[in-house]
């Protein structure tokens, strides 16, 4: 394990976006699974079933889930992007893109051969009034990052209230993997979402988690009734019908599913207002810093589309300083790759160890 600012008894700091740094009690977590002989019960026992109703129970409360709403597991993100289309999209979808996670949304239905609109925005911006999609009916499936990592960027909730009333009929789907379980998910607006597990929940990769409501599980029924494909063992009927009994069709991650419960489980313990207002305040005080400082800025200049879960900063070659000094931030992404430094401040991180990132960050 490589030392923090040459102190041999302290690991690296880690601020990146994911792999993210593990939540506190996670490794305790993993040792109680051994304990358990969790890793080698099969995955059609009662135990199986009694750990994964815990987890679930654990995500319904923190995420304030309506009880029509189902809990499915996959392997990633990405892949939920995948069954997303697959299910509850005949022919068109639309993607808000603004960064390089809402970009793999949209090449996803266009892999997938659906007929795609992109409302492409600047990296750096979210939505607004100006640049809302017009309605359109033949949109089935309406896409949105709420938090694009890659930008740090976040969409206000304002214009998901608006994309729900330009789109009635269409499913909606929130990305958010990076903004949970920080920013709320409004359920009267939204259809499904997913995050996978080794951002803002500190657990090793490897699963996401995907919450599918009523309409569009009614979606995937009429595809499938239709005679069209709506995937093989991870679409939404499958699912369903082993989530009932608190499995998977697959072998599934067991080793995730309890990490992932035993961390919201430690969440809903502390408060999870709580969880959000230490976010906040860190946040607030990263963004204040780098607005004062004379050499670097916050890239998204709206203080209002700032995601408060991911920080980037314009900030030439302080990755490499901070590197010598052990600490880990993300780079940047794609063309700004060596001009940008992404800074994670999920539930894991600490107001402590915020303060000791930005006395590193001095001129
Ligand atoms: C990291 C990330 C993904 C991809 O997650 P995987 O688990 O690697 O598939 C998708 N969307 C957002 C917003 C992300 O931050």
């Amino acid at each position: 394990m490589k030392a923090y600012n040459g102190d041999p008894t302290r690991q690296w700091m880690n601020f990146s976006p994911g792999p993210a740094k593990l939540y506190p009690g996670v490794t305790a977590a993993i040792q109680d699974s051994l304990d358990r002989g969790l890793l080698s019960t099969s995955h059609r026992s009662d135990e199986f079933s009694a750990m994964s109703r815990d987890t679930e129970r654990a995500l319904r409360q923190l995420f304030q889930l309506p009880d029509d709403y189902q809990v499915f597991y996959v392997a990633s993100a990405t892949e939920a992007m995948e069954r997303m289309i697959q299910n509850t999209v005949r022919t068109h979808s639309l993607h808000v893109v603004n960064g390089a996670f809402s970009e793999r949304f949209y090449r996803t239905a266009m892999q997938l051969k659906r007929r795609v609109t992109k409302v492409g925005l600047p990296w750096g911006d979210a939505l607004d009034t100006a640049t809302l999609p017009a309605p359109d009916p033949s949109v089935e499936l309406v896409a949105v990052t709420r938090s694009e990592t890659s930008a740090g960027v976040m969409v206000p909730k304002a214009q998901i209230v608006e994309l729900r009333k330009r789109f009635p009929e269409a499913i909606l789907v929130q990305d958010v993997v990076s903004s949970a379980p920080h920013a709320p998910v409004d359920w009267a607006y939204v259809d499904a979402a997913f995050f996978s597990v080794q951002k803002g929940f500190g657990c090793p990769s490897g699963l996401a988690v995907l919450f599918v409501g009523p309409r569009a599980m009614q979606k995937a029924k009429e595809l499938d009734q239709e005679g069209l494909s709506i995937g093989s063992h991870h679409n939404f009927l499958e699912l369903a019908q082993f989530a009932k009994l608190y499995q998977q069709p697959e072998t599934p991650n067991t080793l995730g599913i309890y990490l992932v419960g035993r961390v919201a489980q430690m969440m809903l313990e502390k408060g999870i207002d709580t969880v959000r207002q230490e976010s906040q305040e860190r946040a607030e005080r990263i963004y204040a810093y780098f607005e004062a400082h004379p050499n670097y800025r916050p890239f998204v200049r709206r203080p209002e589309w700032r995601s408060a879960t991911m920080a980037v900063i314009e900030a030439p070659a302080l990755l490499e300083s901070l590197e010598r000094q052990g600490v880990i931030v993300g780079a940047g992404y794609g063309a700004f790759k060596d001009t940008h430094i992404r800074i994670a401040n999920f539930p894991a991180h600490t107001m402590d160890e915020v303060e000791e990132l930005l006395a590193l960050c001095e001129a």
